[in-house]
């Protein structure tokens, strides 16, 4: 498919997706709007960075406009949930550049923002209402809104719905909508929940399958480095210093130490922000739009952050703990290598992490090279074999590494910083193993985390 022509897209649709540089379908677009256009429910499965956003939203506001007419007061034309507050805002920022000159308006409803502001807005009625669930259910107990005339719904991000508990709420608002709609539901992995989430919502649904879900993006360079944990913030800090003005996300397990670890690499001179439950919208909102910008270089985050964020400029993404779902591992790297752009991953693995890093291979189906550090002695091998070294050498056991010992074994797949021989900690790229903005202090032991 060579351009938007002839997929059945409003003139004006296609105008704006030319002033917004988008000039070729990607294959989700391609081969879903078609179906979309002639009214089909659509099951995508589909990674972030597929472009699925403007797949679901260009026909969603070609359809509105060709219906050509108003939404009643607190009425909602069409519905788009998403699981977080962060997705949920750029959602409704592509729509509005889609729907950019035509008479649709979109609205976004999140948590932590004003219930009376926002019902205030459904008041006079929405063609396009981008929520997270738990705001939406509030509005709705509410009578803030009305789905009774919703003849469209979008679920986003699906299988992180599931996992952060939106069940109850997502079965709660089906029956609240009419059987008259279209559906389409996009998930980047399939669990069995899954299935029958798509079974009652959809009806003989096209399927679109764009990867195969749960799978990194192949252009992402991946690597794992051994670390102990009480020596991951020095370590961070010098792959940090290897690229100043690359933007970098690196993702923590917990909001308290997300906190913690982006106040002390503020305190080593690096500019961060952070994002995690415990902050309030506006500061999210802040923080994001800050990194987003550039302005601030390193932002630390929780899972929050894991799923949907779109910043093509992201280069790399740190696991500065390993997820304890695996599947959260696919979606934290694919924050980068984004838009056609190349990305690195990089994965610290203390000796208590073990086994996440052995769940996270046998997800994504190979093994992560081993880029720095020595994993302890007897660590199992992944059934799909291990391309890099340094499983072998050196290791202390369970409690912690040992210092010695470079990577053994090939060379390491990922062409970024390589390990220092003596500290499993990254040397330059000209051999200089000092970084250019050194951390004036080094962390207490497990402080940082
Ligand atoms: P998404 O998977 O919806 O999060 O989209 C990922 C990124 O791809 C966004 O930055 C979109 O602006 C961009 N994108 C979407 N469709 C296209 C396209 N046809 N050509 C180039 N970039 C696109």
């Amino acid at each position: 498919m060579e351009n938007f022509d002839g997929l059945g897209l409003s003139s004006l649709v296609t105008s704006n997706l030319a002033g917004l540089g988008l000039h070729k379908p990607t294959p989700i677009q391609a081969e879903g709007i078609p179906a979309l256009i002639a009214g089909r429910d659509l099951l995508g499965l589909a990674q972030t960075g597929t472009g699925k956003t403007a797949a679901f939203g260009l026909p969603i506001i070609t359809r509105l406009i060709e219906q050509n007419r108003r939404p009643n007061p607190k009425t909602v034309r069409a519905l788009i949930l998403a699981p977080t507050r962060e997705l949920a805002t750029q959602i409704a920022d592509n729509l509005t550049a889609y729907a950019q000159g035509s008479p649709i308006r979109v609205f976004r409803v999140v948590g932590g923002a004003s219930i009376f502001v926002q019902s205030e807005r459904l008041a006079r009625g929405v063609d396009v209402l981008i929520a997270t669930p738990g705001r939406l259910l509030d509005l709705l107990e509410r009578r803030a809104l009305s789905l009774a005339e919703t003849r469209f719904l979008v679920l986003d991000e699906a299988d992180q719905m599931l996992d952060i508990g939106f069940i109850h709420a997502l079965r709660r608002i089906a029956g609240l909508l009419p059987e008259q709609r279209q559906t389409m539901l996009f998930s980047a992995t399939m669990p069995k929940l899954m299935e029958e989430l798509a079974d009652s919502y959809l009806r003989n649904p096209v399927r679109v399958q764009v990867a195969p879900p749960g799978q990194p993006v192949e252009k992402i360079d991946q690597g794992v480095h051994f670390v102990n944990q009480g020596e991951k913030a020095a370590l961070l800090a010098e792959y940090l210093a290897k690229h100043p003005g690359e933007l970098a996300l690196v993702f923590g397990r917990t909001k308290h130490g997300s906190e913690k670890l982006s106040k002390l690499l503020t305190n080593w001179g690096f500019s961060v922000g952070s994002i995690h439950g415990n902050k309030s919208q506006g500061q999210r909102e802040r923080a994001l739009a800050s990194f987003r910008s550039g302005e601030v270089q390193v932002l630390v985050a929780t899972d929050v952050a894991a799923r949907g964020l779109d910043i093509p400029e992201v280069r790399h993404v740190y696991n500065y703990e390993l997820p304890n779902v695996p599947e959260n591992y696919v979606h934290r790297i694919g924050r980068t290598a984004r838009a056609g752009r190349s990305g690195r991953a990089v994965a610290f693995c203390a000796p208590g992490e073990l086994a996440e890093l052995r769940g996270i291979e046998k997800t994504i189906k190979k093994a992560i090279p081993v880029i720095g550090g020595d994993a302890p002695v007897g660590m199992p091998e992944p059934s799909a074999g291990r391309s890099g070294g340094g499983r072998n050498g050196g290791g202390g056991g369970g409690k912690s590494y040992g210092r010695g010992g470079a990577p053994k074994g090939g060379k390491p797949a990922f062409k970024g910083p390589k390990p220092a021989a003596k500290h499993a900690k990254v040397a330059s790229e000209g051999g200089n193993a000092r970084p250019a903005r050194r951390p004036s202090r080094r962390p207490k032991s497990e402080q940082a985390a």
